[in-house]
């Protein structure tokens, strides 16, 4: 090992030890878990969920979890030359040993990692060709809202949130393998649990055409698994031990989390449709818990974390208190995800108090219209009088996102991204407080992903030629040369959207990209697109058929079995709204009736 380090980047990406690291004595442990993420040591200690499961886990003290992290290249090579399986920071034990490895997955693009690390592991990655002496192996995380692409490597998913059901899941997984039973006996009990999806009890069948014509359960599974949520967020667990990484990572800082949810309803958002209810924590709670994580810690930045930060009922009294104690102790406080809309100068002078960094707005599309269609509730003049406090408050670099492709988008829309950003350009010129410095102005835009559990999921993704050509338009119109036009590669769009809309047949094209060399897809230096077509060709799979295609409305969905809380008739009203531009109130103005206050009686969702 000592040799390999010698020879790799970032050594210290393998090493663990780092300060509050949690580490038990074996003997007192009677189940380890391998927590993974199917990303770099960078990118997953930047997880505040990977910290808040570590330390969940960690507070049982029968319970031993390890965090695991996918290799670069350079090390991965080493570890298969010198046959050195995928192993946990902590105890640098093989998690092939283990007794549950469970992956954290937030994005489609880490699926073929996924392989990647139960191969490096030393495991079959397919669920038929794993042994009952084999650890358990499940999944939790976002993406999991569509399971179906992963069902051929996992045996179990976990819908929603997992501080609340994985324990329940690991404590049944210990007493049926201290019984003698077997894993398939297990999961027939574990499908039981309410948010536990056990995708070999169910069967997909497809008719001529490709489409799905039924799904079938049984065993008594349930025919629809409801996803777990935490009802008392402001008494949930919060990291405060942090553990503090001994090299670079990309969020190297302590988060708080304000609160989980959205109250907006954008119709392209899946976070704000599967994260509802809103539950927030109280701004005391917070304040307590930002100061002892900074304490125990040692970092020298916080930052507020949600959706929709500036929707937190009490950001003033939270920012007050943390600053009174951060500006003495000279620790930065960051505010990021500020809507355009509600962005004050109160709230300017508090983050101006500690620190000046660049601000991000998100009008997501050009026209009043097509806001009206996502039903992202910014207006044009609440966006320009957002930018002249910034600018007359000193701010000099801004970013504004936009994604193309948007249903119902025309070229006008793409042109009056360009106009929008001129006239930013104009309030800067106006009032600038600084004009001396010059104004970074950035306009980025992305390719729209259709995604499960949200209005815009029949939606097809516009091809990439038309998304080239309509970033041309863009670029063509955008005429001050102050502003920088940056585009995401409509590639890699056009592949998350397979994997998000994808069935169970798209485990063969994952399978197949993957044994090509896939894996670290999520890095541009390793995500190759004919890698990934050239997959799809060899299993007979169109990628037109679940990218472009718009779903009929009737269709039976991959995602039938699994549902959020929202129910598919207010996603379809949502998305006729959006096609006759009719917008829906958030839920604090007015509760349009979504589905949540009746699946999730006792949790109010307007906080
Ligand atoms: S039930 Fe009403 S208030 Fe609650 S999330 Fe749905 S729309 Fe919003």
């Amino acid at each position: 090992m000592h040799q390999i380090l010698m020879s790799v980047q970032k050594p210290a990406r393998y090493t663990g030890g780092e300060y509050n690291q949690v580490v038990k004595d074996l003997n007192n442990v009677e189940q380890r878990i391998a927590l993974c993420f199917p990303d770099t040591y960078e990118i997953g200690m930047s997880n505040l969920g990977m910290r808040i499961l570590y330390g969940v886990f960690n507070e049982r003290p029968d319970i031993w979890c390890e965090r695991v992290f996918a290799p670069w290249r350079d090390m991965e090579q080493q570890m298969r030359e010198h046959g050195l399986p995928l192993f946990a920071l902590e105890s640098g034990d093989p998690i092939r040993e283990f007794d549950v490895i469970a992956f954290s997955l937030g994005y489609e693009m880490a699926y073929t990692t996924v392989l990647d690390m139960i191969d490096l592991a030393g495991l079959p990655v397919r669920v038929g060709d794993r042994t009952d002496e084999m650890p358990l192996i499940c999944a939790g995380g976002t993406v999991c809202y569509n399971p179906e692409p992963m069902t051929d490597f996992i045996d179990l998913f976990f819908i929603g949130e997992g501080e609340e059901v994985d324990l329940e899941v690991f404590d049944l997984y210990r007493k049926c393998r201290r019984a003698g039973m077997t894993k398939a006996a297990f999961l027939k009990l574990a499908a039981g649990i309410p948010g536990v999806y056990v995708p070999s009890l169910y069967h997909v069948s497809y008719d001529a055409a490709g489409a799905i014509s039924a799904i079938s359960e049984e065993d008594g599974a349930p025919a629809v698994v409801r996803k777990r949520i935490v009802r008392d967020f402001d008494r949930s667990y919060f990291p405060v031990r942090t553990i503090v990484p001994s090299t670079e990572i990309v969020h190297d800082r302590v988060v708080l989390e304000l609160f989980r949810g959205c109250i907006r309803g954008c119709r392209f958002c899946q976070a704000g449709y599967v994260y509802r209810p809103v539950r927030a924590k109280k701004p005391e709670t917070l304040t307590r818990q930002g100061i002892a994580a900074l304490e125990g810690s040692g970092y020298e930045e916080i930052t507020l974390s949600s959706l929709s930060t500036s929707d937190y009922k009490g950001l003033f009294p939270l920012c007050d208190g943390l600053l009174d104690w951060c500006e003495p102790n000279h620790v930065s406080l960051s505010l990021p995800s500020l809507r355009a809309d509600n962005f004050s100068v109160d709230l300017m002078k508090r983050v101006q108090k500690v620190r000046k960094s660049g601000l991000t707005f998100a009008p997501e599309a050009g026209t009043q219209r097509l806001r009206d269609v996502i039903n992202k509730n910014v207006k044009e003049e609440d966006l320009l009088n957002s930018c002249r406090i910034a600018f007359e408050g000193g701010w000099n670099t801004l970013k504004l996102y936009f994604m193309l492709g948007l249903p119902t988008e025309t070229d006008e829309d793409v042109i009056a991204i360009a106009e929008l950003a001129e006239k930013v350009l104009s309030t800067w010129k106006q009032c600038a407080a600084q004009k001396n410095r010059g104004l970074r102005l950035t306009v980025s835009t992305s390719l729209f992903v259709p995604k499960p559990h949200t209005p815009f999921q029949w939606e097809g993704q516009i091809t990439s030629e038309e998304y080239l050509r309509r970033v041309s338009l863009l670029k063509s119109s955008l005429r001050s040369r102050a502003i920088v036009y940056n585009w995401h590669e409509a590639e890699t769009s056009l592949i998350e959207a397979v994997l998000a809309r994808g069935d169970r047949r798209v485990g063969r094209v994952i399978e197949s990209a993957w044994r090509a060399g896939g894996g670290l897809d999520s890095w541009s230096e390793y995500f190759s697109l004919d890698r990934w077509l050239s997959a799809m060709e060899e299993e007979g799979l169109d990628p037109r058929f679940y990218a472009n295609r718009e779903i009929p409305e009737g269709q039976i969905l991959p995602w039938n079995m699994i549902t959020a809380g929202v129910t598919a008739d207010y996603l379809l009203k949502e998305r006729h709204a959006a096609h006759e531009g009719v917008v829906t109130p958030d839920c604090r103005k007015k509760c349009t009736d979504c589905g949540i206050r009746h699946s999730y009686r006792e949790v109010r969702c307007d906080e």
